[in-house]
């Protein structure tokens, strides 16, 4: 029989179409089957499906229920979305003493949620206020999150925990397509490989970017300190 972690990694590749042919019904289906195992990232998941619609019929009662069990796990996303339900009453009732108990019990709790709430223009997928460009603070990054695959199970995971906590563009941890990158020069060499200049074209914007690469990616210790140096990094981005 399949593992929690096995039935998530094969309804991430359904969702994203990594390996398979893209297909959300299926996607939903194994994230389900995790959940019945009460695996944290399948229950996450399976919320995150009935929230929005993903497979299954959209359930935002069905959605914070799982991701209440997810968090009663400890997976951390399940936490996160919890402390948002109970804010702004998806599925369940708003509670502010609910929401301050899941959200103190968030790693990231430092991150600056709600900064931008501008409670006069409306949001336009949930019609709540927004927190910045046309979305709020509960659709915005929950898109972000969909929109994007490394095709790496393990960085998809890393950006999007900080991407599903993020509520502005100018703090979002982005993960850039090669094809985005153009005259790509070499200016040096460091500890884990070459340096290199780059633009990056984002819509009509080119931006100035340093590259890195990295020699013997594949090596599992070596790509897991990596990750490790990304995740620290990320933490000090947003919380400092
Ligand atoms: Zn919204």
């Amino acid at each position: 029989m399949a593992s929690g972690e096995e039935l998530c990694y094969k309804g991430w590749q359904h969702q994203f179409g990594i390996d398979v042919e893209k297909d959300f019904g299926k996607a939903f289906e194994y994230y389900k089957q995790a959940a019945d195992l009460d695996n944290g990232e399948g229950l996450f998941w399976t919320g995150f499906c009935y929230n929005w619609g993903i497979g299954v019929n959209k359930d935002d009662k069905e959605a914070f229920k799982h991701y209440l069990r997810s968090a009663e796990t400890g997976y951390y996303n399940g936490i996160y979305k919890t402390a948002i339900c109970f804010k702004f009453g998806i599925g369940i009732e708003e509670d502010k003493d609910k929401h301050k108990e899941w959200f103190n019990k968030d790693s990231l709790k430092q991150v600056r949620f709600y900064a931008e709430r501008d409670s006069e223009a409306k949001c336009e997928i949930c019609n709540n206020f927004k927190t910045g460009l046309s979305w709020c603070i509960t659709c915005y990054p929950d898109m972000t999150i969909q929109s994007w695959t490394s095709r790496d199970k393990k960085i998809d995971d890393l950006l999007k925990f900080f991407q599903l906590r993020t509520c502005t563009r100018c703090y979002l941890v982005k993960w850039i397509p090669f094809e985005k990158l153009v005259n790509i020069e070499k200016i040096g060499e460091g500890g884990f490989g070459s340096v290199f200049s780059a633009i990056m074209w984002n819509n009509d914007l080119c931006e100035h970017v340093a590259l890195k690469t990295i020699q013997n990616f594949k090596e599992v210790s070596l790509f897991n300190s990596i990750l490790n140096s990304i995740l620290q990094m990320c933490l000090c981005l947003i919380l400092y």
